[in-house]
């Protein structure tokens, strides 16, 4: 049973953390953030870089805030003002010299796509009606609802570049969550030239803070200072005292914190490994390699996928077309999202080779990347991804066990609940952890598991 605690050490300083630090805050709870980075915003955190010609920003992977939660877009709103913009999506798809729309449709596709994969789709879409969908992992997932020469062409590389595992190795979880297609009705809808392009899970719409997705976090953190509670910068949480079902103290740069109840944010595998478990569950990571250009503007687009597996980039984004003023005027920058994980030779490789690397790169999307301005730098996430192998979800239930034996523990966020979920979900997770300990009610199964449902959050997006 959880018990109503008068402190509570929340561990990272992400949405997550910060959105739970300021509910416990309001409810007259005393907190401590302990955070391992210099800065707070976790994975929705903004970088600058201050260039020849001004200062860029740089998300770490750009993002856009989208909620259907009325409520969480209230605070947001409330916490950035008159600085929080609508902006409009436009992605494509790059294969094979070819530019497709973001998500596929049949009208774009028989337009742009050679003859021989036209014949290969069409072909595979009359068979389908006649297959069940299956859901045992990925490339089953994707060829039994868009057939295999959609499978082969669209996903299979970029997939397997993204994992660094062979898409047969992958859970379907991840095509169910992420791929926005859900039977056969919606690919129909989706696939012919008939009615309304966007499918039902695709929110064109989104909402982002004018100097980068961060803005709300640094505004979340100021209030939990306002607040009374306290964030601690540059601590990273390195060990626990804990007895039989209590963690009795949290230890971060050479210091202990006596616990009444931690709320935590950081990874499942981290959390078993260090009280006591063993967890093999892990995460794929990612390099961003940002650079400025010196043009106005470098496409329309704000996510171009790079489906080739020779490139090594999964997504191009500019970051001006979020909001302009990401960039000095008449100005603009790049960022290649290169996912790789930590001692890998890309991970490792200096940044003067990776700018080498990254002008090819422009070069081969024909990009002129003479425009480069010659400054660059890089940014990584080591756990990027949770990687939803076949089978994960038993390693992730015997975690959840594990820590659940912990009565003054709850977990949430993305990577302490080892989900792929986006910002809003996280905050709302943050929320949840705690309102159970206000409420000393033991919610942490639902944490786990919310909007687990196999659906986009994207649907009925109220920004
Ligand atoms: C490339 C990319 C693009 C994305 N795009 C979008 C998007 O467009 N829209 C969207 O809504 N979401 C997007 N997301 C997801 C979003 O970034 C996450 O859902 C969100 O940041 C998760 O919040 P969190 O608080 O759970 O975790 P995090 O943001 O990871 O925060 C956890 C915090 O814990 C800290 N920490 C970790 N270990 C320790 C330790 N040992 N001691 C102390 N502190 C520690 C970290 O430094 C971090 O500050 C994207 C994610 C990625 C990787």
């Amino acid at each position: 049973m959880l018990k109503k605690p008068e402190h509570v050490l929340v561990l990272g300083a992400g949405p997550a953390g910060l959105t739970a630090a300021i509910r416990l805050l309001e409810a007259g709870i005393q907190v401590t953030v302990l955070e391992k980075a210099s800065k707070e915003g976790g994975q929705s955190g903004t970088t600058t870089f201050e260039g020849r010609h001004g200062t860029y920003r740089f998300d770490y992977g750009g993002h856009r805030f989208i909620t259907h939660n009325a409520q969480l877009l209230k605070l947001v709103e409330e916490l950035v003002g008159d600085d929080l913009l609508t902006s409009q999506r436009k992605s494509v798809i790059r294969f094979q010299d070819r530019t497709y729309d973001y998500p596929l449709a049949m009208g774009n596709i028989l337009k742009t796509a050679p003859a021989s994969l036209l014949v290969g789709a069409i072909k595979d879409l009359a068979l389908l009606p006649f297959g069940m969908p299956k859901d045992d992992n990925f490339a089953t997932w994707i060829t039994s609802r868009f057939g295999k020469t959609l499978y082969k062409n669209f996903f299979e590389g970029y997939t397997g570049k993204l994992w660094g595992i062979d898409p047969v190795d992958l859970s379907a979880d991840w095509a169910g969550q992420r791929i926005s297609l859900l039977d056969l009705k919606d690919v129909a809808k989706r696939l012919l030239p008939i009615g309304n392009d966007t499918p039902r899970t695709y929110a064109r719409s989104y909402r982002y803070p004018k100097h980068g997705i961060g803005a709300i976090f640094e505004r979340m953190a100021q209030k939990v200072e306002a607040l009374g509670g306290e964030i601690i910068f540059d601590a990273p949480v390195d060990g626990f005292d804990y007895a039989a079902n209590k963690i009795s103290a949290v230890k971060a740069r050479g210091s202990s914190y006596p616990a009444d109840a931690v709320l935590s944010t950081l990874s499942l595998p981290y959390m078993v490994n260090m009280t006591g478990g063993e967890s093999a569950l892990a995460f794929r990571g990612l390099r961003f390699f940002n650079m400025p250009l010196d043009m106005d503007n470098l496409s329309d687009c704000t996510w171009q996928y790079l489906s080739d597996p020779d490139i090594m980039a999964t997504r191009l984004q500019e970051p001006k077309r979020r909001s302009s003023f990401m960039a000095p005027k008449g100005h603009t920058s790049a960022m290649l999202e290169i996912p790789c994980d930590p001692g890998s030779k890309l991970w490792e490789m200096d940044n003067e080779q990776m700018f080498l690397k990254a002008c090819d790169v422009l070069n081969k999307l024909g990009i002129d990347s003479s425009t480069a301005t010659g400054e660059y730098f890089s940014t990584y996430q080591r756990q990027a991804y949770p990687l939803m192998t076949v089978g994960y979800e038993k390693n992730r239930a015997n975690a959840i066990a594990h820590l659940n034996q912990f009565k003054n523990l709850i977990q949430c966020g993305r990577q302490g609940t080892f989900r792929y979920i986006f910002t809003d979900t996280s905050m709302e997770m943050g929320q949840m952890a705690a309102d159970a300990l206000i409420s000393e009610k033991d919610h942490r199964s639902t944490i786990y598991e919310h909007r687990s449902e196999r659906t986009v959050i994207e649907t009925e997006s109220v920004a």
